[in-house]
C-alpha cells in the first residue's frame, strides 16, 4: 500500500512517485523515479543509485532475495530513466540514509551509450567540452543547483518588486534601432526591413515612466553584439530592469536596488541551503548598507590604494572594478555603489557644477563584477535634445522616445541588472557561461 501524500508535489494524474527527498524509512511502500546515477555490481547484490531532481537514493537488488528483478537490472545502464516500488529501510552507508528494497522495477528509457560526459563522477572536463554536451551536463546535480538557485532568486526578487506595487512588464525584442545605437546591435531581416534584436528595453521603461506607469520592473532578455571573450560576457543576457518614477533623485533608485538585492540573497540563503551547500558556497547577505562612493573617490582609493590608473579616465576598467570589489569585501561590503560617472549620454540627470559634470549614474559593484548600471534619467526634452547635438547623437533614431517624453514626464530612474553575472557571483562560478543553461557567445550557437 502507498503512503497517502506520495503521488507528485501537484495533484495532476502523473505517474506515482515521490522526490528522493521525500522518502521516509519508516514507510511501508514507496515509489521513485529518476535517472541511473551510479551502479555498484557485487556479484549477488546490485546497488543502483537513483537520481531525481531533489536528490539521489540506493535501491538493493539482492540476488537470493528477489531473484527476478535482479535478472532484470543485469541489463541497466548508466543514464537509464527507471521507476522502482520498494520498502525503504534505514542504511547508514546510502546516500540520505534510507536505501529501499525493490518490489517493483522498470525501465521507462534506455539512455544511449557510452555518454560522451561522465555525470556522476566528479572528473575534471573543461568548458567548452561541458558546453558541448550541455544537455548531459545539465544533468549534474551541482549543475542543476545553480538553476534551481536561479529560480529562487529571481523568484524572490520579483516578489519584491510585486510587494512593492511595481507592474510586471514586457517590453519588445525586435526594434528599429538600439537604445544606444551603433556596433552592439545585431541586425536581423525584419520581413524585408532591417531591424535589430533590441540590447536594452531601456527606452521602453522611460515611455512607460511618461504614461504615468510609475514603477515597472521587467525580467527580459537583452542582446550585444559585441566580440568579447571574458568570463564575464555572453551574447544574449539574461537582464532585470527597473523604472521608477517621482524619485528625488538617483539615490531612490539606489535604495530600491539596495533593498530588492537584500531581499533576494537574504531568500537564497533561506531557502537554497541544499544548492549553496551542493556548490559549496557560504553565501553572506549584505545586512549593513552598501557604501556609495563617488566615482572621484573611486579612482583615488585606486591610486592610493593600489597605484592603479583605469585607461579610460571617464569610466572603471575591469580591473579597477575587481580591485575595489576586493577593497570593500575586506571591510565587510560585498557590494558597493559607484556614483556620478562622468558620463554625459544625454539621457542621464547631470550635475554641472563649474566645468566639471557628474552624471547622476551609478554602477553597482558586486564580488569585484558590474552587476547593474542606473541612474536618474533626464526627463526634459529640450535639454536631451541639445545635448544629442552637441554629442553628435543622430535623433532621428531616437524620435519616438523623444515624442512621447515630449507630454510630460516626472522625474524618474532606473536600472539594468545583469542576472547571469549576478547568478555568477552568488553561485562563485568563475565563467558567466555556468550560470547560463544555454549561453550564446561569438562562436557558440548551439546546442
Ligand atoms: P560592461 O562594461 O561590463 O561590458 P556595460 O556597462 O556595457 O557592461 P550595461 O549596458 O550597463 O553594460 O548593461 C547593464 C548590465 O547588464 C551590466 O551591468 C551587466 O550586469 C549586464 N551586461 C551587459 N553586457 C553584458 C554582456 N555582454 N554579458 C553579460 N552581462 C552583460
Ligand atoms: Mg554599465
Amino acid at each position: 500500500m502507498m503512503d497517502a501524500g506520495t503521488v507528485s508535489r501537484n495533484s495532476l494524474p502523473m505517474i506515482e512517485r515521490i522526490h528522493t527527498v521525500d522518502v521516509e524509512p519508516d514507510a511501508e511502500e514507496v515509489a521513485i523515479a529518476g535517472h541511473v546515477h551510479e551502479i555498484r555490481d557485487l556479484g549477488g547484490l546490485v546497488f543502483l543509485i537513483v537520481r531525481d531532481r531533489e536528490g539521489l537514493i540506493q535501491v538493493v537488488f539482492k540476488e537470493e532475495r528477489e531473484p527476478d528483478l535482479f535478472e532484470a537490472v543485469q541489463d541497466v545502464g548508466s543514464e537509464d530513466v527507471v521507476r522502482v516500488v520498494g520498502e525503504p529501510v534505514e542504511s547508514g552507508q546510502a546516500p540520505g540514509g534510507v536505501e529501499l528494497v525493490p518490489h517493483e522495477y522498470e525501465v521507462l528509457d534506455e539512455a544511449a551509450s557510452p555518454l560522451p560526459l561522465e555525470i556522476a563522477k566528479d572528473v575534471d572536463v573543461d568548458l567548452s567540452t561541458r558546453l558541448d554536451n550541455r544537455a548531459l551536463d545539465l544533468r549534474k546535480p551541482e549543475v542543476l543547483a545553480v538553476f534551481t538557485l536561479r529560480s529562487k532568486l529571481m523568484a524572490a526578487m520579483e516578489e519584491w518588486f510585486d510587494e512593492e506595487g511595481f507592474v510586471d512588464i514586457k517590453t519588445p525584442l525586435i526594434s528599429k534601432g538600439g537604445a544606444e545605437g551603433g556596433a552592439e546591435l545585431f541586425p536581423i531581416l525584419y520581413y524585408d526591413r532591417d531591424a535589430f534584436l533590441s540590447q536594452s528595453p531601456q527606452l521602453y521603461k522611460q515611455i512607460l515612466m511618461a504614461a504615468g506607469y510609475e514603477a515597472v520592473y521587467e525580467t527580459g532578455t537583452a542582446f550585444r553584439a559585441e566580440n568579447f571573450a571574458t568570463s564575464r560576457h555572453v551574447s544574449e543576457i539574461a537582464m532585470f530592469d527597473v523604472e521608477l518614477a517621482y524619485i528625488e533623485d538617483h539615490h531612490d533608485v539606489m535604495d530600491v536596488q539596495e533593498e530588492s538585492l537584500r531581499y533576494a540573497l537574504r531568500a537564497v540563503a533561506e531557502n537554497a541551503e541544499r544548492e549553496l551547500d551542493l556548490l559549496d558556497v557560504d553565501l553572506e547577505v549584505p545586512e549593513d548598507d552598501f557604501p556609495r562612493i563617488t566615482f572621484d573617490e573611486a579612482l583615488d582609493l585606486l591610486e592610493t590604494e593600489f597605484g592603479h590608473f583605469p585607461e579610460d579616465p571617464t569610466d572603471l576598467d575591469t580591473k579597477g572594478e575587481k580591485l575595489l570589489g576586493e577593497y570593500f569585501e575586506e571591510q565587510g561590503h560585498p557590494a558597493v555603489f559607484v556614483v556620478g560617472y562622468p558620463d554625459e549620454k544625454f539621457y542621464y540627470m547631470q550635475d554641472v557644477e563649474g566645468d566639471e559634470i557628474a552624471s547622476r549614474k551609478f554602477d553597482l559593484i558586486y564580488k569585484g563584477l558590474e552587476l547593474s548600471s542606473g541612474g536618474q534619467r533626464q526627463h526634459n526634452v529640450d535639454v536631451m535634445r541639445e545635448v544629442m547635438a552637441e554629442e553628435g547623437v543622430e535623433e532621428a533614431n531616437f524620435e519616438f522616445y523623444l515624442e512621447a517624453l515630449d507630454f510630460g514626464t516626472p522625474p524618474h530612474g532606473g536600472y539594468g541588472l545583469g542576472i547571469d553575472r549576478l547568478l555568477q557571483k552568488v553561485t562563485g562560478l568563475d565563467n558567466i557561461k555556468e550560470a547560463i543553461m544555454f549561453p550564446r557567445d561569438p562562436n557558440r550557437l548551439e546546442p
